[in-house]
């Protein structure tokens, strides 16, 4: 028996997650599922994330998460966000795969990328300055006073500022991660994210350690040029198996990289990427494979792991069973490959497939005609794919 703590979240949250404990149920593997509310609601009453929610996932070590609406400018910052910089769930695993019936404007292409996403740092780390108060207008004042050879030349009242920390050991974990990932899992290629020409201190430091990461693994650098002088010196937990030369290790720019992977996806197979441009990506990906309705994700730590869909908490659809279940479902396969149930992670996987590819018991989003009358709701998706699991 596992235990797993499940976050039916809010907004559409509850009916998917619904419909996928039942679809990790009828696999066959006995879980014991701690229900926790975390919603916005219970959030504005609490007025932070309760206490009991982080002391669960911190004993099961596993979660299985539905969206969390976050309020725009104001109020407490992304529970979703909270949850993974307090659980130091540093690295974010996003799957974008074509299945068959999906349909998408890249019916010829066979995608099947997984971005690797620093989960921690960057952007998000939520150092932010607003502007108007006292305590930005002596940070500018300071940033202009010490020889940074740039000032900030915009008003010292009327300025905002938000901070973007990388760290050596941040970028050279997740790289770690991404790595050891694409060698258990057979696949060819790491491809390492940034903006490097024009932040040099950040994402300069990203490829700077992405490449010591690819040294030490023994991968093969698309750019011969670019391991030179490179020190393969972050051995990390002391297990770097020597690829020889089997993987390759590639680098793009973000902005060229979203142009590449519209262009020709095939090309590409492991992306690793800080944390604000991996969100960007993460959903472009996503439209790649046919939309958030089928893109899954897990977030995951050195002991803990949450798993949840790419997509929001969809407000305006609240209560009518009648979004996709199926990026939430697949969040669910990944939990059961994370614990060792393989068989059971693609024995659902192949229901899924058979589902979408036979496209009758399928919702809305996922038809030819969006209006289509015979849509079926989330819960009868569910009910089609436990069908076909109890058919095999
Ligand atoms: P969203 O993903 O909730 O919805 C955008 C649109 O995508 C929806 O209106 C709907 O048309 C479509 N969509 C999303 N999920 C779908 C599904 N399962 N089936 C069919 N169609 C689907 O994005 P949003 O509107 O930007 O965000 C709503 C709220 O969710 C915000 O508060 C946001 O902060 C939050 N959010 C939470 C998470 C999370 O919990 N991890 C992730 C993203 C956004």
């Amino acid at each position: 028996m596992y235990h797993v703590t499940l976050l039916p979240g809010d907004g559409v949250g509850p009916e998917i997650a619904e419909a996928t404990r039942r679809c990790v149920d009828a696999t066959g593997v006995k879980i014991d599922w701690d229900v926790q509310e975390c919603g916005i609601e219970v959030i504005e009453k609490v007025g932070k994330v309760p206490d009991s929610v982080l002391k669960s996932i911190r004993a099961n070590k596993i979660a299985l998460k539905a969206p969390i609406t976050t309020p725009i400018g104001k109020g407490f910052r992304s529970v979703n966000v909270f949850l993974r910089q307090e659980l130091q769930l540093y690295a974010c695993l996003r799957p974008c795969k074509t299945y068959k019936g999906v349909r998408t404007y890249f019916s010829d292409s066979n995608v099947n990328l997984v971005i690797v996403r620093e989960n921690t740092e960057d952007l998000y780390a939520g150092v932010e300055f607003e502007s108007g108060k006292p305590a930005t207008a002596d940070l500018i004042k300071y940033i202009n006073s010490i020889a940074t050879g740039r000032k900030i030349d915009t008003g010292l009242d009327t300025t905002g500022i938000s901070i973007k920390p990388m760290s050596v050991e941040g970028t050279r974990r997740i790289c770690d991660y991404a790595f050891d990932w694409a060698i258990k899992n057979n696949r060819k290629a790491v491809c390492s994210i940034s903006k490097a020409n024009i932040m040099k201190f950040t994402d300069g430091l990203f490829y700077n350690e992405t490449r010591a990461v690819a040294k030490a693994y023994g991968a093969r650098f698309e750019e011969t040029k670019l391991a030179d002088g490179v020190a393969a010196d972050p051995v990390l937990n002391g297990k770097v198996p020597n690829t020889e030369g089997n993987l390759l290790y590639q680098e793009r720019l973000i902005d060229n990289m979203c142009m590449q992977l519209v262009q020709k996806p095939e090309l590409y197979d492991v992306i690793v990427v800080p944390n604000l441009y991996g969100d960007i990506l993460s959903d472009l990906c996503a439209g790649l494979v046919g939309g958030l309705g089928v893109a899954p994700g897990a977030n995951i730590g050195s002991d803990t792991a949450m798993f949840e869909a790419v997509h929001g908490s969809a407000p305006k659809y609240k209560g009518q069973n009648k979004v996709n279940p199926t990026a939430l479902i697949l969040s669910g396969k990944m939990l059961l490959a994370h614990i060792g149930e393989k068989a059971a992670a693609e024995k659902l996987e192949r229901a899924v497939c058979a589902v979408i590819e036979e496209g009758k018991d399928v919702t809305y989003d996922m038809k030819a005609n969006r209006n289509d009358p015979t849509a079926v709701g989330t819960s009868q998706m569910a009910d089609a794919i436990i069908a076909k699991m109890r058919a095999e």
